[in-house]
């Protein structure tokens, strides 16, 4: 099997690729990460990625030891030795190896690890039917407790939010934030139209600033969309013509309905149908 996994600097195949039980990645969620796809053989928006897992990790104070060119090389040679030609990268950084205490000052050196594998969110057909989305209890935590624009090893809101809409039996949920205005997906950045205006919360309202949904946002302004980004409540996801998920593992997937209320009529809506087919054709560009 070829080598999968990049552990500080040295190749692993995935099953001996193993890190410390005293990392405080494991033992307090101390560390960012990236999920990131490549598409016939080239990696899609790295150097976006990276510059968000920098960003991520300066506001956790958490030192990465090494510069974004040699992680963008580690990950393309990574991505070369697994043989895969389309991929799902995870990037982490965690605080490193310490003691049991949560003090990060006594993790003397970062953990980076880089896994090259795949990932299937949906069922292809979802792209035709569309997702279920019920409204999550679990809100995304307080901007000033844990920014969601940080992309943290602390998923447990979401990871929870997510098991309360399987549960429920939905697709996927929608995330409030902790005043009730939408947020986002479990992992995912949630779009509406309404009267053929793409709107979609701005990241300041304490959402993660999606690379998917940067592009979403270029290629929409490419098409002449007009696209608003503001504050959003149910109400607005509830009558809007459309609505559509962005995320690096979704890619682009119209929502069918959230708590039961159908939205729009025709799935993909048109302007969703149109944003897809620009995603799908810029992916496949390898721009
Ligand atoms: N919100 C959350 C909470 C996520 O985990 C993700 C996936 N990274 C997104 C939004 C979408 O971001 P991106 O398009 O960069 O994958």
């Amino acid at each position: 099997m070829p080598d999968t996994v990049w552990i500080n600097g040295e190749y692993h195949a995935r099953d001996s690729a193993t890190i410390s039980v005293f990392d405080h990645g494991l033992l307090y969620g101390d560390g960012v990460f990236e999920g990131i796809r490549a598409y016939d053989g080239r990696i899609f928006r790295l150097e976006a990625h990276l510059r968000r897992l920098q960003d991520s990790a300066k506001a956790i104070a958490l030192p990465i030891p090494m510069t974004l060119d040699e992680l963008a090389t580690a990950c393309t040679e990574t991505f070369r030795r697994s043989e895969l030609r389309d991929a799902y990268f995870r990037v982490v950084v965690t605080r490193g190896i310490g003691d049991l205490g949560l003090n990060p000052m006594l993790c003397p050196s970062p953990t980076v690890i880089i896994i090259v594998a795949t990932i299937r969110l949906f069922p292809p057909e979802k792209l035709r039917e569309g997702v279920r989305l019920v409204t999550a209890a679990t809100p995304v935590p307080h901007r000033e407790a844990l920014s969601p624009r940080v992309k943290s090893l602390n998923y447990l809101p979401h990871v929870m939010a997510k098991l309360e809409g399987l549960t429920a039996g939905a697709d996927d949920v929608l995330m409030l934030d902790p005043s009730g205005s939408v947020a986002e997906g479990s992992g995912q950045n949630l779009f509406v139209v309404t009267e053929g205006v793409v709107r979609t919360p701005p990241p300041s309202a304490g959402i993660l600033r999606g690379v998917t949904r940067d592009v979403v946002l270029e290629i929409a302004a490419g098409l002449g969309i007009p696209v608003r980004e503001e504050l959003l409540n149910r109400y607005d996801v509830y009558t809007a013509e459309e609505a559509f998920l962005t995320g690096t593992a979704s890619e682009v997937v119209p929502v069918r309905s959230l708590d039961g209320r159908l939205i729009g009529e025709a799935l993909p809506g048109p302007v969703t149908a149109r944003l897809l087919e620009g995603f799908q054709a810029l992916v496949r560009a390898g721009n």
